[in-house]
């Protein structure tokens, strides 16, 4: 894949890039590796202050960024400036929780025969991120953020259709104050990602994205016997039970399917209705899902912007016609918008069967699947038939049926009469092919420490 913007409103390429040359590469690897020497020395009130400067910039230029995001990949300018002002606020809470986090943890030493016992956490070093497109800022700030107040550095390879974004970050850190080589973006392709693992500089990696990538990138982690974080597909379930409000959970669903234009691992794929409630759901679904507004993603009454890239409508476009071809019904959208642009409606899809793909597979635009179940161990199984685990909602007043879904349900997250979000203070990740290890929160923070056990006699 070329490194370049291609803006996905329009189809139009508006700027190419040249891929980092092996010197450029080599060079940052020792930048990095030089700098973690002396960063690792710095306290956490000189990594807060930076975090904070750092938070402040992207407070004050976030419309710049936003319309960079929305050029880039799409999502629409009030989603944009949306994430540019969480990641700011992702960068003030681990400013200000780090050096709890990473306490050191104190053990009785009498029962181990010490004067002094505890758990140290220490940076690693140097881990290379590989991100995805869909937040072009989030996705990378919630691995910077934690790692950077850890102590370690960052190697950022940044997915290609967003090259302005990953290189907009590195700017955005170092003029925050991080001394140089703490964050760098380096424009590669996919096919350079292998070299800068095995390099004995890089000590770990992260990725978000699709299983595939993690499948390689882990394969390789593996052989070096290197720490990965792997934030991978979700095809999110999401259960109405009969007690649910279900105006409000309507609601909730479409805004669940449709954030990022439908392009979110956490996206609630898979809507599974109980039988009593189903037609009165399904129309109020339906109705809303008909309603939004797909268009323009400057527009401030736009809805749905375009999808990312071309290949990734295509995607779509060929799951929902294989199962329309194999049964299934659409219930509305279905077909993309003619003229330039990468433009999918929302859609829903009903009478979907096990045998065909869509049952399964993540579905990476504004689509989504409506299933009827009898009862809750139906539901449940049903939210269970897929090899993702990443998020998961479950709507019901009913305890025991909420119990049901907070033991049952396979995967990292269950949100009970909401919609999955995430959030700087609860963990984040997957069961699962949904990968692998945990952002956010004080779990996120202590992936890339080397847990030091400190026995003083
Ligand atoms: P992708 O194709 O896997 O790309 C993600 C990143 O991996 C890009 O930087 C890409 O670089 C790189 N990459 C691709 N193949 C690679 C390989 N073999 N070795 C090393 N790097 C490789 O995913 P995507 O289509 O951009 O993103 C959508 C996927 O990400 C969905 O499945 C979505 O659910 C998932 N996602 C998960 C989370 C989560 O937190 N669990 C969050 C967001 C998205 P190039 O761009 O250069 O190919």
């Amino acid at each position: 894949m070329s490194i370049a913007t291609i803006d996905p409103t329009t189809g139009e390429t508006v700027k190419t890039f040249a891929a980092a040359t092996s010197d450029e590469i080599e060079a940052a690897l020792a930048r990095a590796s030089e700098r973690w020497r002396s960063y690792r020395k710095t306290t956490f009130a000189e990594r807060a202050a930076w975090m904070h400067a750092t938070a402040d910039l992207l407070e004050a230029e976030a419309d710049d960024v936003a319309a960079l995001m929305t050029l880039e990949m799409g999502k629409t300018l009030k989603s944009a400036k949306a994430e540019a002002l969480k990641c700011a606020k992702g960068f003030r809470h681990y400013a200000d929780n780090a050096e709890a986090m990473l306490a050191d943890e104190v053990t009785d030493a009498t029962k181990v025969g010490a004067s002094q016992a505890y758990a140290q956490y220490q940076p690693l070093g140097v881990v290379l991120a590989v991100m995805p497109w869909n937040f072009p800022l989030w996705q990378v700030v919630r691995f910077a953020a934690p790692a950077l107040m850890a102590g370690n550095v960052g190697i950022l390879k940044h997915a290609s259709n967003v090259p302005q974004s990953a290189l907009y970050l590195a700017d955005v850190i170092a003029r925050g104050g991080f001394p140089e080589g703490c964050f760098q973006t380096l424009l590669i392709g996919s096919g350079a990602v292998e070299g800068i693992l095995r390099d004995p500089r890089v000590v770990a990696a992260t990725l978000t994205g699709s299983e595939p990538a993690g499948r390689s990138v882990a394969a390789i982690a593996g052989d070096e016997v290197k720490h990965t974080v792997l934030e991978l597909g979700g095809s999110d379930p999401f259960v109405v039970m009969p007690s649910a409000d279900l105006a409000k959970a309507a609601e909730v669903a479409v805004t669940a399917r449709v954030q990022n234009n439908g392009q979110s691992c956490i996206a609630a794929k898979r809507f599974i209705v109980h039988a009593d409630v189903y037609d009165e759901f399904a129309k109020l679904f339906v109705d809303r899902m008909n309603a939004l507004r797909v268009g323009d993603p400057k527009d401030p009454d736009t809805d749905i912007g375009p999808l990312a890239t071309e290949q990734g409508r295509k995607d779509v476009e060929e799951l929902v016609d294989q199962a329309v071809a194999d049964g299934a019904t659409v219930m509305c959208g279905g077909k993309r918008l003619d003229g330039p642009g990468w433009f999918y409606p929302a859609t829903v899809i009903g009478d979907i069967t096990p045998e065909m793909e869509m049952y399964t597979a993540e579905v990476f635009g504004p689509v989504a699947s409506l299933y009827r179940a009898a009862d809750i161990d139906e539901a449940i199984d049903i939210a269970n038939a897929t090899t993702f685990g990443l998020g998961a909602n479950a709507w019901t007043t009913d305890d025991g049926e909420q119990q049901r879904f907070i033991d049952d349900i396979e995967a990292g997250g269950v949100f009970i009469n909401g919609m999955t979000i995430s959030y700087n203070e609860l963990p984040f990740g997957g069961v699962k092919r949904s990968g692998t290890g945990r952002e956010l929160s004080a779990h996120g923070i202590r992936e890339f420490c080397n847990i030091k056990t400190v026995w003083v006699g």
